[in-house]
């Protein structure tokens, strides 16, 4: 077995040769605990017939790990600099592809299908670039992707969003739109010191295991999620007033909001931190006529 890329002496070592410079507009904060990183991967629980997809690879040090605990690791990777290091620090490993993309612009769902032919459990691994977590986490949740879950270092901040409940001061469209294609749970807090440069953030890992049917049924599923985004527009408003205030403007627009509360059995002066998935799915089907 080779020295871990991720031991603080080795990491120096590849940045050194290559006279690397972190670039902060592209998120590259490097992990440089294996202990960590072995977390994240067992987190997986990846077998020896899985995939994982990786985004930023940055010097290989989550793919090593990834490469040794599944069968194939596809890696996007935005920043060229890296191509020849991660040539070299994943040369002992032959079931890794790198991918020189944005991942946002990238088409994942094909690339899966081509370099991964054949095998039917896939992760996604990654400790996220902190600048595009939620652009991230979104585009992978709605592309509809043959995956299990995600296993992902993100923000703290954006971790405790994410797996907020009803009632609590972090619950929002965002927590509503994860919860509503995953079960989602912290699987472990991360200190600042296990990278390079030290983020100004804390850092979390969280799971998000994609539930075979969303946790509520829609009528019309971007008109939910515009339902939801409006109704938290304005965090000290009722639904109610939110609603009347964000919702595009219709015939007897407030009537209608009014309407379907009640047909929902949803009291409009309620604020939006309080209602369930469940709730705003049945909101969002009685708004659903009004709006069209
Ligand atoms: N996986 C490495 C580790 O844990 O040490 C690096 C993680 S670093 C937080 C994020 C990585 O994502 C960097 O390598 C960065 O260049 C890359 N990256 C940033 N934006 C990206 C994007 N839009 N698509 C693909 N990779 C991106």
């Amino acid at each position: 077995m080779h020295k871990d890329i991720a031991t603080p002496n080795r990491t120096k070592e590849i940045l050194k040769k290559y006279g690397f410079s972190f670039k902060k507009s592209l998120g590259q904060n490097f992990l440089i605990d294996p202990n960590i990183l072995r977390k994240i991967t067992d987190a997986a629980n990846l077998t020896q017939e899985s995939g994982a997809i990786e985004i930023g690879p940055g010097i290989g040090a989550l793919t090593e790990q990834l490469a040794r605990a599944c069968k194939k690791v596809v890696a996007f990777e935005i920043d060229q600099r890296l191509l020849p290091i991660l040539n070299e620090t994943l040369a002992p490993y032959s079931n890794v592809d790198i991918i020189h993309s944005d991942v946002l612009k990238a088409n994942v769902k094909e690339i899966i299908h081509e370099r991964m032919a054949g095998i039917e459990d896939i992760m996604v691994v990654a400790n996220l670039p902190y600048y595009v977590t939620t652009p991230i986490i979104m585009k992978l949740l709605t592309d509809n992707l043959p995956i299990r879950g995600l296993v992902v270092m993100l923000q703290k901040e954006v971790a405790d969003r994410m797996t907020a409940r009803p009632g609590t001061k972090d619950y929002g469209s965002l927590s509503i739109a994860v919860q509503y294609y995953t079960d989602v749970e912290i699987v472990m807090n991360v200190p600042k010191t296990v990278f390079v440069p030290q983020p100004n953030v804390d850092s979390a890992v969280i799971r998000l295991t994609r539930r075979s049917t969303p946790r509520a049924v829609v009528k019309d599923e971007s008109f939910f999620f515009q339902v939801t985004k409006a109704s938290f527009a304005q965090r000290r408003k009722t639904i109610f007033n939110n609603l009347s205030s964000q919702l595009p403007s219709g015939k007897e627009k407030k009537e209608a909001i009014l309407a379907a509360l009640e047909q929902a059995n949803i009291d409009p002066k309620r604020r939006g931190e309080t209602l369930t998935i469940e709730e705003f799915a049945r909101l969002s089907d009685q708004l659903y006529p009004y709006f069209q």
